[in-house]
């Protein structure tokens, strides 16, 4: 009798393990996960991923990490080989969002499941979920910490901008440079903010894969061609990387040496290099978008499609792909500042105190 009921005990969590239509316990069953990160240039990617692997594996899942120097045939060839080596989901921040329809059409084909991560995947239904941050937001912070930094909302001004944007094959970089722009408006309208180069839009302002020497490059053709006698007040700067260019840029031609101030410079990534030049007084701020949460709610998702459930999302209708709207889960981004970077990063246990000296 005992030994019947040990037998069927032993039975059942033998098919708990096996099972593929229970809770989490089936995560132990060691499914692979294709993790297609874009480039190690930036600490931002790097953290992503650890962060990510770090995660799955607590979870007993078996994490298939790649990353593709911010080349297109290099990300297409890592995923064709994850699928052939039999992942089971694919999570994938790409490079450029339109050229991966025939490798997810072939995972489709497969019953593979794609998280797009951070950047939106376009033209293609065979995306299921997006995990991200609110792409719009970030830009209107971005610009509200130009705005704030100026003082345009106690009526200075007016004051000189130059526009940069994100790379144009990345989704991300519209809804950034859109969600800026809707705060500068007024002030360009009103003339209070004036771009000397006249260069709007991101058909003129865009920097193809974020790339900050092709950043410095157009800083001071800028420089050059419009600010030789007039003070250039402030720059929107999509990404830490390019922020960290245009500063050089403006320093090789005197900027913050004796009586000529730095413009004023966004950012985005709170990656260790800007936030230092943040506590130092130079870049002015940053947005914090906390790598730490996008995986655990990207692995959220990933235990979720493993357990036949439906991912938590929070956004059904802002990211149109061109073919389906994508399911999303937006996490909110934070500026950052000399004022308050010691409880957003280092308190948060982002960076220790040590990093940042
Ligand atoms: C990300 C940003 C990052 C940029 C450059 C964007 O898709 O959302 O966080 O700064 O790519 O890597």
């Amino acid at each position: 009798m005992v030994a019947k009921w040990m037998f069927s005990r032993l039975f059942l969590a033998v098919s708990l393990l096996g099972g593929h239509a229970v809770g989490p316990a089936q995560a132990a069953s060691g499914d692979s996960i294709g993790v297609a990160m874009p480039t190690k240039s930036s600490q931002r990617w790097i953290d992503d991923g650890n962060n990510i692997v770090r995660l799955l594996k607590e979870k007993g899942y078996k994490p298939d990490l790649q990353y593709a120097d911010d080349d297109i045939p290099t990300q297409l060839a890592q995923i064709e080989n994850m699928l052939t080596k039999g992942v089971k989901i694919l999570v994938i921040a790409s490079i450029d969002g339109t050229t991966l329809s025939d490798v997810l059409a072939k995972a489709s084909e497969r019953g593979v499941k794609v998280i797009a991560y951070d950047r939106l995947i376009r033209g293609t239904p065979n995306v299921d979920y997006y995990a991200t941050f609110d792409n719009y937001k970030v830009g209107v912070q971005q610009a509200t910490s130009i705005v704030d930094a100026l003082g345009l909302k106690d009526g200075k001004g007016p004051f000189t901008i130059e526009l940069f944007g994100g790379s144009p094959d990345d989704n991300n970089a519209y809804f950034f440079y859109d969600g800026a722009l809707s705060v500068l408006k007024p002030y360009l309208d009103a003339k209070k903010l004036v771009v000397r180069s006249g260069q709007f839009g991101m058909d003129k302002v865009s920097t193809l894969r974020w790339d900050p020497a092709t950043a410095q490059a157009r800083m001071d053709n800028l420089l050059s061609a419009y600010y030789g006698n007039a003070h250039l007040d402030a720059v929107l700067s999509p990404y830490d990387g390019i922020s960290t260019a245009i500063l050089s840029s403006v320093k090789s031609v005197g900027y913050g040496s004796g009586a000529v101030p730095l413009p004023v410079v966004s950012g985005q990534d709170a990656e260790l290099q800007s936030v230092k030049s943040i506590i130092a007084g130079e870049q002015t701020a940053t947005i914090f978008k906390d790598t730490r949460d996008l995986a655990k709610v990207t692995v959220a998702m990933i235990d979720a499609l493993e357990a036949g459930r439906k991912p938590e999302v929070n956004d059904s209708k802002t990211y149109d792909n061109g073919k389906k709207i994508v399911p999303s889960f937006l996490l909110t981004p934070v500026i950052v500042t000399k004022a308050n970077w010691k409880s957003a990063l280092v308190d948060t246990g982002y960076y220790t105190l040590e990093q940042l000296k």
